[in-house]
């Protein structure tokens, strides 16, 4: 083998398309039904909009950034996160028209890319299904995105999720609070893992959210930011957390939620699914109420999501949920004999050209291979005719899910071939 795929990159083959596709086509649905519309940006960006957006001193932009320049010399990108595009979109193509006070809520589905190390559901491209409602400081908006997390979780077959829920603070509450953190800290700094220590005067946050059992231990008496809120944010916090008890979706306060980018305020959550192990965080996001100025556009309020679609997929895997077999459509033509096997090839375009999924043999295989062989494939009906049929003007039409056949005239059989195909349209599989 001479060439392999990139480290840390997956090829997504045939027969695991169909999950995929329920995945997307499941988010699509519910973002549609919460009304929000779908946006699509380009795979890079100008390199500086991350480095503004999600913070130079994240570890984002500081480690994990697909960056280069092009043959002009520009430094650009390749997305590492959703938000900042969509936001750079959002006021680059004026989306809130003239009306400052309308909600403009966007959803995406794209691949996401990061010189992470790579593991068991985490990979240097990934996919990530995403929304953003830009325009409204209401908390109703962030128990919103919540709920539309965790319908499509649901959705998905993915009942056992817990939804973390947290405050970062704001411009005036989370300085005061960073500070009490690092003073904290700076009693225990020998504590810490080599990464903490280096977060310690950069983002300081981040130590809160180390796995590591050291730097669990050292946080564990820490200050947390909820106890240092400022009034506007205690009642956005309260508010929020009144929006989701309304509506019935269960949440625990986890102080240790401070997601990875410098642009969240007040709101921040993650979901994780039980007993998924190491790779249980399936998806999170929060308020970002800076970050439309920090892209340079005017003082507009957002919340937004991201979904991990990787991690979705192998939580559906370890509950052993799977789409099932895709109903059987279409129709198998098999032409027995050299005449039979031009009829084949025309009546093959004919039904394609009608609409109907539909195949041959090129091989031309004896009757027996052809036969398994469009079973393999899901198909619901076989078309056989042999060179002596033909001259009779007839065709066999087998039904391959009840094991009947029936005799027809091959100018009528294509109309007859054709109805039948819209009738398992309607009560079909869309997922096929
Ligand atoms: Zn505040
Ligand atoms: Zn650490």
């Amino acid at each position: 083998m001479r060439y392999k795929r990139p480290r840390g990159t997956q090829d997504i083959l045939p027969d695991q398309v169909s999950e995929w596709r329920l995945a997307e086509e499941t988010f699509r649905r519910i973002a549609n039904d919460f009304g929000y519309s779908e946006i699509r940006t380009p795979i890079f960006e100008e390199t500086d909009l991350f480095v503004r957006s999600v913070g130079a001193e994240t570890d984002i932009v500081a480690k994990e950034m697909y960056t280069f320049s092009d043959r002009g010399g520009r430094s650009l990108t390749l997305r590492p996160e959703g938000t900042a595009p969509v936001v750079r979109a959002f006021l680059e193509n004026n989306l809130q028209g003239t009306d400052p006070g309308r909600v403009v809520k966007l959803f995406y589905i794209a691949p996401v890319f990061r010189y992470d190390r790579p593991q068991a559901g985490r990979y240097r491209q990934h996919h990530q299904a995403g929304i953003e409602a830009l325009g409204s400081a209401s908390p109703a908006l962030d128990a919103e995105v919540m709920h539309l997390a965790w319908l499509f979780y649901s959705a998905l077959g993915l009942e056992q999720v817990d939804l973390l829920l947290n405050s970062v603070g704001c411009t005036v509450c989370r300085p005061v609070y960073v500070e009490r953190l690092r003073a904290y800290l700076a009693g225990h700094a020998r504590a810490l893992c080599d990464d903490c220590r280096r977060r310690y005067e950069a983002n300081p946050l981040r130590i809160l959210d180390c796995k590591n059992p050291a730097c669990r231990q050292v946080t564990a008496d820490a200050p947390m930011m909820l106890d240092v809120l400022c009034d506007d944010c205690a009642r956005h916090f309260a508010e929020v957390r009144k929006v989701l008890e309304t509506i019935g979706i269960t949440y625990q306060v986890d102080p240790r939620i401070v997601r990875g980018l410098d642009y969240y305020t007040k709101t921040a959550f993650e979901f994780v699914g039980k007993g998924l192990g190491a790779q249980d965080a399936l998806g999170g996001g929060g308020r970002y109420d800076g970050l439309v100025e920090a892209c340079g556009g005017p003082p507009t309020p957002g919340v937004g999501l991201g979904i991990g679609l990787e991690r979705v997929l192998l939580a559906r895997q370890a509950l052993g949920l799977s789409v099932g077999a895709p109903a059987r459509r279409g129709v198998f033509v098999i032409g027995l004999g050299e005449a039979a096997a031009q009829w084949a090839i025309a009546f093959l375009a004919r039904l394609r050209a009608a609409g109907v999924r539909a195949d041959l043999d090129y091989r031309f295989r004896s009757l027996r291979a052809q036969m398994r062989h469009a079973d393999a494939m899901g198909f619901r009906y076989a078309a056989i005719a042999g060179d002596e049929e033909l001259s009779r003007g007839e065709v066999t039409v087998r039904d391959l899910e009840t094991a009947t056949q029936e005799s027809l005239p091959t100018e009528g059989a294509i109309e007859y071939l054709s109805s039948m195909s819209r009738r398992e349209h309607c009560g079909g599989n869309a997922h096929g």
